[in-house]
C-alpha cells in the first residue's frame, strides 16, 4: 500500500489531503506518515524473522536521519533501539522512550564531556572510532568507576558505490579504524581496564542500492573477527551499520528480506549477535515536503517555478545532487502538456534549487507541490538561512494529523539573539 497517493484527484497522506494540512499549517511543511514509518519497521522485523540461520538481532534506528521526537516515539513503541551521534540525540532518544540500554553511541569525534554524559545515562554500547577515543573513554569510565561496553568500528575499505559525500567505508574516509590497524586497536582496548570489548562495528555508507558492498565488507570483517578471537578477544556482537537505499527516482534498492538473506549467509556460524542501524530506509519514503508556488518566471533558456520551500528546508539536491520526485498536489489531467522547468526557492544562491530541467504539468501561483522521499535528511538538515523559519513538521496517522514541530515565529527567532551590553538600545 502507498501512504501518499491521489484519490479523487487530490494527493492524500493516508486519510488526509495535503491541501487540508496546508490550509491549516501553511507552507512549506514536512509531512510524515505514521503508517509508512510502522510499515518500514515491520519490513525489518519480518526480514529478521525470515532469516534462515537463527540470529540474535537488534535494530537501532539511526535517528540522525529524522530525529523528531514523535518519529522516534513511533519506533520506540515498536521496540526499537537508537543509534545516536551526539548527546543531543541521546536526550531525544530517552525523551521518546527508548531505553538507555538499547542506545548505541556512534561518531568519529566524541568529546570527553559527551562520553561522560553517555556513561552516566548508561547507554548500552559505545562504538569507538580511534585509539585516541579508546584512551579518553577509558579515562572517563575510570573517573566514574564504571566499565564501558564498546565495539571498535573498523573501516573495511570497500566502495559502497554511492555519492562521494555519503560513502564512509573507504580508506580515505575519516570513519572507523583501518581494518589493517584493527588488531592493534583491539589489543590496546584489551589492555585498558575500564573498557569491555563486546564486538566489532562497521557502517560503509548511505543510500546503497547494491548488496555486494555489504557482502564484501562482511567477508573482511568476518576474517578479522577470526583473527581477533585467535588473539584472545571475546567478540560477541557484530554491528553491521545502516546505509540501505530508498527510491528517489528509478533506483531498485534490495528488499530487506534480500538484505537479511545476504547478511545471514555471510555471518552463518559466526556466533555473533547482529545489530542493524537503519536510518534513511526507515523514514525516507515516509515523508514529503509540501510547498506552494509563489510565481512562475519564464526565461530565455528555461522556465523557473519559484516555490516557498528552499535549500534551507531541503539541502539534498544541492549538497548531494539528489533527485527528488516532485508532483502537483492536485492531480494533473492525463493529457496535460508538460513544461520543462527548474523548481527553485527564493534564496539568494544559485545552489538554491529543488529540481532542475524537470518536465512538469503547468503550474501557477498558489498551486501546491509535493517533494517526495523527503523524510530522511530533510528537516534535520534544515537551517534558518535568510531568516526563513524552520518548516513545521506534521504527522498523519490514519485520518488524524498533528503538528509535531510548529513553525517558529519571526519574533521567537529574534528573541534567541541579543545585543552585547555595550551597544546603545534601539530606539522604539
Ligand atoms: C548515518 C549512520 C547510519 C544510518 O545511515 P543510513 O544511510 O541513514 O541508513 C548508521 N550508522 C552510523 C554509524 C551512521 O553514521
Amino acid at each position: 500500500m502507498s501512504f501518499f497517493e491521489y484519490r479523487n484527484g487530490e494527493m492524500h497522506a493516508e486519510g488526509v489531503t495535503l491541501a487540508a494540512i496546508a490550509a491549516q499549517v501553511g507552507t512549506p511543511f514536512y509531512c510524515y506518515s505514521a503508517g509508512a514509518l510502522r510499515a518500514g519497521w515491520r519490513e525489518f522485523a519480518d526480514g529478521i524473522k525470515g532469516m534462515k540461520a537463527p540470529h540474535k538481532v537488534g535494530v537501532c534506528y539511526a535517528m540522525k536521519a529524522n530525529s523528531n521526537l514523535a518519529v522516534i516515539r513511533v519506533f520506540a513503541e515498536m521496540g526499537a533501539g537508537a543509534d545516536i551521534v551526539s548527546v543531543g540525540e541521546m536526550r531525544r532518544a530517552l525523551a521518546a522512550g527508548i531505553p538507555a540500554s538499547r542506545i548505541i553511541y556512534s561518531g568519529v569525534g566524541k568529546k570527553a564531556s559527551e562520553l561522560m554524559e553517555a556513561l552516566q545515562a548508561k547507554v548500552g554500547q559505545i562504538n569507538v572510532e580511534s585509539t585516541a577515543e579508546l584512551e579518553t573513554l577509558n579515562a572517563v569510565a575510570g573517573q566514574l568507576g564504571v566499565r564501558a561496553d564498546i565495539t571498535i568500528r573498523v573501516n573495511p575499505d570497500v566502495d559502497a558505490g554511492t555519492h562521494a559525500k555519503i560513502t564512509t567505508g573507504r580508506k580515505e574516509n575519516k570513519f572507523g579504524i583501518d581494518i589493517d590497524l584493527a588488531r592493534e586497536a583491539f589489543a590496546l582496548a584489551g589492555r585498558l581496564p575500564n573498557l569491555k570489548v563486546v564486538g566489532v562495528a562497521m557502517h560503509i555508507g548511505s543510500q546503497l542500492t547494491s548488496l555486494e558492498p555489504y557482502r564484501a565488507a562482511i567477508v573482511r570483517v568476518r576474517e578479522l573477527i577470526g583473527q581477533l578471537r585467535a588473539d584472545g578477544h571475546r567478540i560477541d556482537r557484530f554491528d553491521i551499520g545502516g546505509g540501505l537505499g530508498i527510491v528517489y527516482a528509478d533506483e531498485k534498492p534490495p528488499s530487506i528480506a534480500e538484505f537479511m538473506a545476504v547478511v545471514a549467509r555471510e555471518t552463518a556460524g559466526l556466533g555473533c549477535e547482529l545489530t542493524f542501524e537503519p536510518g534513511r530506509r526507515l523514514v525516507g519514503e515516509s515523508g514529503v515536503l509540501v510547498s506552494e508556488v509563489i510565481l512562475v518566471k519564464p526565461g530565455a533558456a528555461k522556465t523557473f517555478v519559484i516555490v516557498d520551500a528552499a535549500m534551507n528546508d531541503l539541502i539534498r539536491p544541492t549538497l548531494y545532487e539528489a533527485w527528488h520526485d516532485i508532483l502537483p498536489v492536485r492531480e494533473a489531467r492525463q493529457d496535460a502538456a508538460t513544461i520543462r522547468c527548474d523548481i527553485v526557492g527564493p534564496i539568494c544562491e544559485s545552489g538554491d534549487f529543488l529540481a532542475q530541467n524537470r518536465d512538469l504539468p503547468p503550474l501557477a501561483a498558489g498551486d501546491l507541490v509535493m517533494i517526495r522521499s523527503a523524510g530522511a535528511y530533510g528537516a534535520v538538515m534544515a537551517s534558518s538561512y535568510n531568516t526563513r523559519p524552520l518548516a513545521p513538521e506534521v504527522m498523519v496517522d490514519g485520518t488524524r494529523f498533528a503538528v509535531i514541530r510548529p513553525r517558529p515565529t519571526i519574533d521567537e527567532m529574534l528573541r534567541a539573539e541579543r545585543f552585547p551590553p555595550w551597544m546603545e538600545p534601539v530606539k522604539a
